[in-house]
């Protein structure tokens, strides 16, 4: 048997036999539970988005038309959402303020939708996929809390805007400016955002149950169609892998 799958002594043996740091060894043990919460994340996702073509058409403004675009430009020029950088020096993300997972419950609806750099599209990654958030009630409002003075030390996300503005009372000023330009840009659009908000509890009730459910459905079907194939592993048994 592998040293790795051998018991008790498992940790002790991983250490000693793969010259990689711990969290090597703990990735390649979680990579198949991470493909199935990939998939079930990517169903929740077309969920999402389905819901938000019935209340985009429903509410007459579509994200992708000419229109919302000026909307966005008006408020934010070129520039990133987040951080008011210019988004030509950077590449550009379509982001979600609300972000559209099980988590934040955001849909790709007008009001919801602007344009960021792919870095704060990245950095704010780490706060919509926290399940619950302590800095505020919504994705975009969490991320552009982070000024350095609510986190425990070593908080990446305050380590990021420290990063993009050093000086603290800059910092604070532009944030404070960013949470007003998305506040204002949001009230062009409060139909949408209220409509939202009022379903928000009803959609996260389906999008929670069908994570689980697809998550089942891979576990069950992959054993049975694993199963069905019967394989014959007999040749398959040497002890290489032990040096
Ligand atoms: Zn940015
Ligand atoms: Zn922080």
């Amino acid at each position: 048997m592998a040293p790795w799958v051998a018991g008790r002594r498992r940790s002790d043996e991983t250490r000693r036999w793969l010259p990689m740091s711990f969290d090597s060894a703990k990735a390649l043990k979680t990579a198949t539970g991470r493909a199935k919460s990939d998939v079930a994340n990517k169903l929740v996702s077309m969920f999402l988005h389905e819901i938000s073509r019935r209340v985009s058409v429903a509410g007459g403004v579509q994200v992708s038309s000419p229109d919302y675009l000026r909307a966005v430009v008006n408020v934010f020029g070129h520039r990133c959402v987040y951080c008011n950088r210019d988004l030509e020096q950077d590449r550009a993300a379509v982001e979600h303020l609300d972000g559209m997972n099980r988590f934040r419950v955001g849909l790709h609806v007008p009001g919801n939708v602007a344009v960021s750099c792919r870095r704060c599209n990245n950095e704010k990654r780490r706060d919509d996929q926290k399940q619950t958030l302590t800095l505020a009630s919504t994705g975009w409002e969490s991320f552009l809390a982070h000024d350095g003075t609510r986190c425990p030390k070593g908080c990446k996300t305050c380590d990021y805007w420290t990063l993009v503005w050093q000086d603290e009372r800059q910092k604070r000023h532009f944030l404070a400016e960013s949470v007003k330009r998305v506040v204002k840009f949001r009230k062009g659009f409060a139909r949408f955002i209220k409509w939202s908000d009022d379903a928000r509890p009803a959609i996260q009730h389906r999008v929670e149950a069908l994570y689980r459910t697809c998550q089942d459905f891979a576990t069950s079907e992959i054993d049975k169609l694993t199963s069905e194939l019967n394989f014959d592993f007999s040749d398959l048994k040497t002890n290489e892998v032990r040096g």
